[in-house]
């Protein structure tokens, strides 16, 4: 296309430096598709993909239509400079007038600089639109992926999301705007440059498309090799990234066991599945482009041979025959990069599956006009009606589950681990949407609840505080992001976390670490408490911490607990058997279902499996003694 410019033009440079990217970078799929379907997406048309990418580029129309003419004019001038070379030889060797040397000089220079003009306003501009549409399509693949239903995200590894975000989108990208770009001036150098040729001579202009169906064939062939072997490549580098980010979480796990070597031979083996995928994909680009581009050369060789005759038999000047060897040149170029298009074609296909996978998900509630706000003040009346939830067709987690948690009561939950009591309470904020029966909060039913409403007036402290990598202060506003000074103070004194904060090096502005690591776990509690206090919702679900802290810590936890449970309705998956005394309404579940219910007393009077757990001593938390129970029961 546009001549002599494939070193100064970055895009048009680009399949290669992606290749060698890739190199470092991406993985082959085939293995970690068998060992895990997260890492698949539907298969799509490439037409698909281009289409849904187009639309990015509507908003940026002005600089598109811009970029386009730039190249454009960038190639008209490519055009002049063989036309001139012609009347210099002819001129030299006397076939044509004597030319105007110092003319046809400026004349070559003159054009030789507008070409690169036009093509470098052409790069200024592609680049800026290149970096729009990313922006725009990253920020809408993270708004979605932020939407997706907590379902989504059970069935995915962290780490492929992030490729996906970061790598595939780039990718998808750069078919968009080099593609089109590209596409389009490599067809119009195809459609222009034949009329040129078959002005100068017919005879020569038919030798010249010798070799296209070579070239045709060998494109159709990589088409359809390529897209499997990308795709596999893509799985592979998002498979070995999963694996890198489980394994960066789970530092202190890798190094508590002792696991490094068998974690290098873990990574080593992803690592290798990435570059055979990689090599995969060059070995037939090494032998497609190379054959590609001597195919091309094959039809400069034929005019040679067939054009030095036309000269020798006086029918063309010596001037004609290179001018037309350079504009047959000129022909076989946007071909060459027809090929590294389609290389880059392939390459997006592949990401762009893995882009729309996450753009065409079902939202957490699809068609939310139905959906209501819960009408306010909301005072925290629960019920729940005959409730039923599987996470999968085949496995009944929760059965018949009704309770009536009245505004500002507090309701244990208790049962052996896989019980459903975290599943019971995740229905509330609607984490998961209950497959039969009906949940209220103040009457209105959630599932007629906007999810915003909802999750306004639903609190939840889980078991491990999970804190974002910024500062005590940023933490705890979290729950409240227009807090004042005073009340994000009054939060931290009332979670019993004020005092540690002011003595950190930078109170409340220190920063906590990655998931809060250089907290304690009593302080990272405490934090958590303060955010839910800040948030003050009527409604809260807190899972009790499991992990045995000293007695002075608990002492300070528990009390900022109790200034968290204090008015509101509150479900307290319970470990400890301390906590479970102060319930107003104890559930005990089993295999899903709630098999006794009552105050403490009343279950101890009860002779049931809550008051043989009761009887047993010296158990701190509640699982431990079902354990102990289960023989018994
Ligand atoms: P509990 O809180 O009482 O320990 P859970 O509610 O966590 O129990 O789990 C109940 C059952 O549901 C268990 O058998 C568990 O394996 C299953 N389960 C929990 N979470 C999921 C999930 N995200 N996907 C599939 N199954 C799950």
């Amino acid at each position: 296309m546009v001549a002599g410019d494939d070193d100064a033009n970055p895009t048009v440079k680009r399949p290669t430096t992606k290749t060698a990217k890739a190199k470092s970078t991406s993985v082959p799929a085939a293995r970690a598709e068998q060992e895990d379907p997260t890492f698949t997406a539907k298969s799509r048309g490439t037409a698909e993909i281009i289409r849904r990418v187009a639309r990015y580029l509507q908003p940026y129309w002005l600089i598109s239509v811009t970029t386009m003419g730039c190249a454009l004019l960038s190639l008209a001038f490519s055009f002049v400079y063989p036309h001139l070379i012609q009347s210099v030889i002819d001129g030299v060797s006397g076939k044509s007038p004597a030319a105007n040397f110092s003319r046809l000089s400026a004349g070559l220079i003159g054009s030789f600089l507008l070409r690169d003009l036009f093509n470098g306003l052409r790069i200024r501009l592609n680049n800026a639109l290149e970096q729009n549409v990313i922006f725009d399509m990253r920020r809408d693949v993270y708004a979605r992926l932020q939407r997706l239903p907590v379902n989504y995200f059970d069935q995915r590894a962290s780490g492929d999301l992030m490729t996906r975000v970061i790598e595939d989108v780039n990718s998808v990208e750069r078919i968009l705007i080099d593609g089109i770009e590209q596409g389009t001036l490599a067809v119009l150098a195809l459609i222009i440059v034949p009329v040129i040729l078959f002005r100068k001579s017919v005879l020569l202009g038919f030798v010249t498309l010798i070799p296209l169906p070579l070239l045709a064939g060998g494109a159709l062939w990589y088409t359809l090799t390529a897209h499997r072997r990308y795709r596999a490549q893509r799985q592979a580098a998002s498979a070995m990234n999963a694996l890198l980010m489980d394994n960066l979480q789970g530092v202190r796990q890798v190094k508590s066991f002792g696991q490094e070597a068998h974690e290098d031979v873990r990574f080593a083996a992803r690592a290798q599945d990435l570059r055979a995928g990689t090599l995969g994909i060059m070995r037939i680009w090494a032998v497609y482009s190379p054959a590609m581009s001597f195919a091309a050369s094959l039809g400069l060789g034929l005019i040679l041979w067939v054009g030095g005759r036309e000269v020798l038999a006086g029918k063309l000047s010596p001037g004609q025959l290179v001018s037309f060897l350079i504009y047959a040149g000129l022909f076989y170029d946007p071909i060459r990069q027809l090929h590294g298009l389609n290389q880059l074609l392939q390459a997006a296909r592949a990401a762009g599956e893995r882009v729309f996978d996450i753009l065409d998900s079902p939202l957490e509630r699809a068609g939310g006009e139905s959906h209501r706000p819960l009408p306010s003040p909301v005072r925290g009346e629960v019920v729940y009606t005959d409730v039923a939830f599987d996470y999968a067709a085949e496995k009944t987690v929760l059965r018949g589950i009704s309770l009536h948690a009245r505004p500002g009561e507090m309701i244990a939950l208790v049962g052996p681990t896989g019980a459903g009591k975290s599943t019971l309470v995740n229905l509330l904020p609607a984490f998961y949407e209950a497959t039969a029966g009906t949940i209220t909060i103040d009457g209105q039913p959630v599932n007629e609840t906007t999810l915003e409403s909802l999750r306004q007036n639903i609190s939840v402290v889980s078991q491990e505080a999970f804190l974002f990598n910024g500062t005590v202060r940023e933490n705890i506003v979290y729950g409240k992001l227009d807090a004042t000074e005073e009340e994000l103070f009054a939060a931290a004194r009332a979670a019993n976390c004020h005092e540690f904060i002011t003595r950190l090096p930078e109170g409340y502005d220190s920063r906590v670490g990655e998931r809060g690591v250089k907290l304690s776990v009593g302080e990272k509690q405490r934090v958590s408490i303060a955010r839910a206090l800040l948030k003050d919702a009527p409604i809260l679900i807190l899972d009790e911490a499991t992990a045995s802290v000293d007695t002075g810590t608990e002492r300070l936890i528990q009390e900022a607990l109790d200034r968290l449970l204090r008015n509101r309705t509150s479900f307290v998956i319970a470990h400890r058997l301390s906590t479970i005394r102060q319930a107003d309404q104890i559930l005990v579940l089993r295999g899903g279902r709630i098999i006794e219910r009552g105050t403490h007393e009343e279950l101890l009077a009860g002779q049931g499996l809550y008051h043989q757990l009761a009887r047993i001593q010296n158990t701190t938390f509640i699982e431990e003694g079902f354990e102990k129970l289960t023989p018994i029961s």
